[in-house]
């Protein structure tokens, strides 16, 4: 049993162990990813998905003006048309960092080449203007220019294309990404439902059920206490109506017993008969006292003092049987009792120490001093202990140990131990055990501690 709890406790703590470490990788591998979706989205500068149509825009602003100095030619638009294309160099050469893709930044170094044949080409076409003078140029001296910017203007179309290409890429991965984020969480949440259940499951299993059944199992002793008790009500009705004709008995056997030689075989008769008589005689006065307990006389006495009576009540009876009393001297300390109902318990649970001893051994008897809860919160309480290096309770016994008419003792009545329950009670004081199988058991009266 208590392996069971102890397993189960082990395999509790390794299974919250577990879903810690997998909610902790969760989190870290969805913080990972999110970090990763964000430096790739900030990488990327959203204007470069427009280069391609800067690019364009600006061609074709150049080829106006190449065409506005081909009609006027004015040296100032020819000026004009050189700045243009070379802040549009400068500005093709900023956007090479700006692109992600192979092909945006193949895209672009041949746009790059293509641009120089296109200046080349306008560089020529205004040699040729200035030297033909107004108006000598044809539509066809355009051409080369034409076919240059129509090249440029195709290399842009690619570049707008691998733009769109690597946009669409980009969602994609960002949309897996999200994608993977959401099945964590989900699968993050559900293994946390699923632990949840298991949990309650096991709370509701192995605390909230077992109490249940102690309730029941409560519920069912005191019935059977009840029941006890008005069997013992109507035993000791019947004990009372015995105990007079014994009594008799007993006086006539006293007088029989003088008229047999001791020796003879009638006086051994009588013998075994006057055995058995007290032995009834026992049993009828069990019965009695747990129909009927009386009312406790108190006096204040030293607590060793009840020890001391036992120990001399019983010691010789003891020894026949090779099992010592011994006393544990302590320090003074006074108890407020009724002397001859606590002597009653302490013979009773010296005789169950003997018994469970059966020979060679040792039953210490001690008081001591404690603080112990009982029915009026925590108290000073003296304790007085029987300890036997018997055989010990096991726990089936254990279970029943104070069950009125419980015993596994062939001549036991099974009444000695709520007997003395129910005196200690009546002192407003307990009794306490701590059972050790194969070593010995100490039973302790806790009783308050006299206020002098
Ligand atoms: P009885 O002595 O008539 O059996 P008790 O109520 O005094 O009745 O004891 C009930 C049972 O408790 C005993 O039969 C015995 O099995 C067990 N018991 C009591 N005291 C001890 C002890 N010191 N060591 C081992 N078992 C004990």
């Amino acid at each position: 049993m208590k392996f069971g709890i102890r397993f189960r406790l082990v395999a509790l703590a390794l299974i919250v162990a577990l879903m810690g470490a997998l909610i902790l990788l969760a989190t870290l591998n969805s913080q990972r990813q999110a970090a990763e979706l964000r430096a790739r989205f900030s990488q990327v500068d959203f204007e470069s998905f427009r280069i391609a149509d800067q690019f364009r825009d600006s061609l074709r602003e150049l080829n106006n003006t190449m065409q506005r100095y081909g009609t006027e030619h004015d040296p100032v638009v020819w000026n004009e048309f050189l700045e243009a294309s070379h802040k549009l160099d400068g500005w093709i050469d900023e956007q090479k960092p700006k692109l992600i893709t192979q092909r945006e930044k193949d895209a672009l170094q041949q746009i790059d080449v293509a641009y120089d044949d296109y200046m080349r080409v306008a560089r020529d076409l205004q040699a040729k203007l200035q030297s033909l003078g107004q108006p000598g140029a044809t539509l066809a001296d355009f051409n080369p220019l034409r076919a240059a910017s129509q090249h440029l203007f195709d290399l842009g179309q690619t570049l707008g294309k691998a733009h769109y290409d690597s946009r669409r890429q980009m969602l994609a991965h960002a949309n897996q990404t999200l994608t993977q984020l959401r099945w964590l969480v989900l699968g993050s949440l559900g293994l946390l439902f699923v632990f949840g259940v298991a949990l309650a499951g096991m709370v509701y299993r192995d605390m909230i059920a077992p109490l249940r059944v102690k309730l029941v199992e409560s519920q069912s002793l005191m019935e059977r206490h009840e029941k006890l008790a008005s069997l013992g009500l109507l035993a000791a009705g019947v004990a009372h109506e015995i105990r007079n004709p014994l009594t008799a008995i007993k006086a006539a056997l006293f007088i029989q017993q003088k008229n047999f030689q001791p020796g003879s075989p009638e006086h051994t008769d009588t013998k075994l008969v006057e055995r058995e008589i007290l032995r009834l005689e026992r049993i009828v006065n069990d019965f009695l006292h747990f129909a009927r307990p009386t009312e406790p006389q108190f006096a204040t006495i030293p607590a060793d003092l009840v020890l001391l009576e036992t120990q001399h009540c019983l010691a010789t009876q003891l020894a026949q049987a090779n099992i010592r009393l011994v006393l544990e001297s302590s320090a003074p300390m006074r108890i407020r009792v009724d002397p001859a109902q606590i002597q009653q318990v302490l013979i009773n649970l010296v005789q169950n120490a003997a018994d469970s001893i059966a020979h060679d051994g040792t039953i210490t008897l001690r008081a001591r001093r404690d603080r112990k809860p009982l029915a009026n919160g925590e108290t000073d309480v003296v304790i007085l202990e029987v300890t036997d290096t018997g055989k010990g309770i096991s726990p089936e016994i254990e279970k029943r140990l104070f069950d009125p008419f419980f015993t596994t003792k062939d001549t036991g009545t099974g009444l000695g131990l709520s007997i003395a329950a129910g005196i200690v009670q009546n002192h407003g004081g307990a009794l306490q055990y701590q059972t050790h199988v194969h070593h010995g058991t100490t039973f302790g009266i806790v009783l308050p501690q006299a206020t002098e």
